[in-house]
């Protein structure tokens, strides 16, 4: 813990990993800190859906997207911590301190700051025992949509992206019953249209009341008032789509002096500075005009936040890289490939 790494990357999203993966090109001494218990950042929550929007990649699934982020943010071997959400930046000294909420320090030369919008949690059912069907068949994220096939699933929600979901569901499960809080469903018509066309069964006014547990510990029905009248629903499996929250756990020393605009992100350059030397952002982090909020975006930001960061390390050093095609870190790795 007490090794002064050249540079601290805070968020293992697409930019952090592509921040991770620069540095390694750049060689700098590299650390990366998630503070979830997997890297991937934001597109974990997307794992089904197919991209279609990323420079040079034909449709891809955001899973398969992902494990090639990682992969490639993995390159240069940086050291990753996961399961550790900073808490705290100070710098003492001439090194930045970063803090984590277990109380660890890292210490560091430099830090991107690549945390997107925080840290993310599903917004949770307040049904009393829910938490022990997490364990079973009660879903918050469902890794895949696949883990239903031939189910009869019970999703609640009422947004564009639960409908979604129950849609995609539609496709491969036995049934799909679709319960929401209010008179009305806040999504598209298309969608809902679709829904109900397709064979879903929509309950408006719903609430869910408990949940009916077999031997095995999952969840077998679940116990609802509709409209006011009491209803139960025998199930396989309960995805819960009611929406996410995001925490900016970072406490900045006053010193710092980083300004936030009305959303909460950084206010920074497009060369990834952010008024404070040393620091640098990029991805959903930062704000800047012209910033492009979408995957590609995020790879831009990460190339000028690491040569922001070799350049502040060392003011001689080469402003941009390389490139690959014609870099040396890649002409041992290239012998694995023929031509
Ligand atoms: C539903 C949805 C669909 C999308 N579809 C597309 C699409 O089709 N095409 C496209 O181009 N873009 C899409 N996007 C946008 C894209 O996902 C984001 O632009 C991208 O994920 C931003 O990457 P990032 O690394 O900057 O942030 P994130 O992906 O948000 O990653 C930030 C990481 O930082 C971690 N973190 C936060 N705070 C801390 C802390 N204090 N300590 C440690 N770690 C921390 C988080 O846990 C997270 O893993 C979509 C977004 C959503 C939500």
């Amino acid at each position: 813990m007490n090794e002064v790494y050249d540079v601290t990357i805070i968020g293992g999203g697409p930019s952090g990993l592509y921040s991770a993966f620069y540095s390694g090109l750049r060689n700098l001494k590299t650390k990366l800190i998630e503070s979830q218990s997997v890297l991937g950042g934001k597109v974990n929550l997307y794992p089904d859906k197919i991209l279609w929007d990323v420079g040079g990649l034909t449709p891809i699934t955001g899973k398969k997207f992902l494990s090639n982020c990682i992969t490639q943010g993995l390159t240069f071997h940086p050291t990753v911590c996961l399961n550790t959400e900073v808490s705290q930046i100070t710098k003492i000294a001439g090194i930045f301190d970063i803090r984590a909420s277990n109380g660890d320090h890292h210490y560091t030369k430099a830090v991107i700051l690549a945390y997107g919008s925080g840290i993310i949690t599903p917004n949770k059912l307040a049904v009393d025992g829910a938490e022990q069907f997490e364990r079973t068949n009660l879903h918050y994220i469902p890794n895949s949509l696949h883990a239903f096939r031939n189910k009869q699933v019970f999703l609640s929600g009422g947004g564009n992206t639960a409908i979604e979901q129950a849609n995609e569901l539609l496709a491969i499960a036995n049934g799909v019953t679709l319960a929401c809080r209010s008179n009305e469903l806040r999504a598209h018509e298309h969608i809902v249209e679709s829904f109900r066309n397709n064979g879903g069964t929509l309950l408006l006014e719903t609430q869910i009341r408990a949940f009916r547990s077999n031997r095995q510990g999952e969840i077998e029905a679940v116990s609802l008032s509709v409209g006011g009248e009491d209803r139960t629903v025998a199930v396989d499996a309960v995805i819960v789509n009611h929406g996410f929250a995001s925490k900016q756990a970072i406490a900045f020393g006053e010193t710092l002096g980083l300004q936030f605009n009305d959303s909460n992100f950084i206010e920074g350059s497009p060369d990834s500075t952010i008024g404070y030397p040393g620091i640098f952002a990029a991805g959903d982090a930062i704000a800047y005009t012209g910033k492009v909020n979408l995957l590609v975006g995020t790879f831009q930001d990460a190339v000028n936040a690491v040569n922001s960061v070799k350049q502040y390390l060392n003011p001689t050093a080469e402003k941009h890289a390389m490139v690959s095609s014609h870099n040396e870190a890649f002409v041992e790795k290239n012998k694995q490939f023929s031509l």
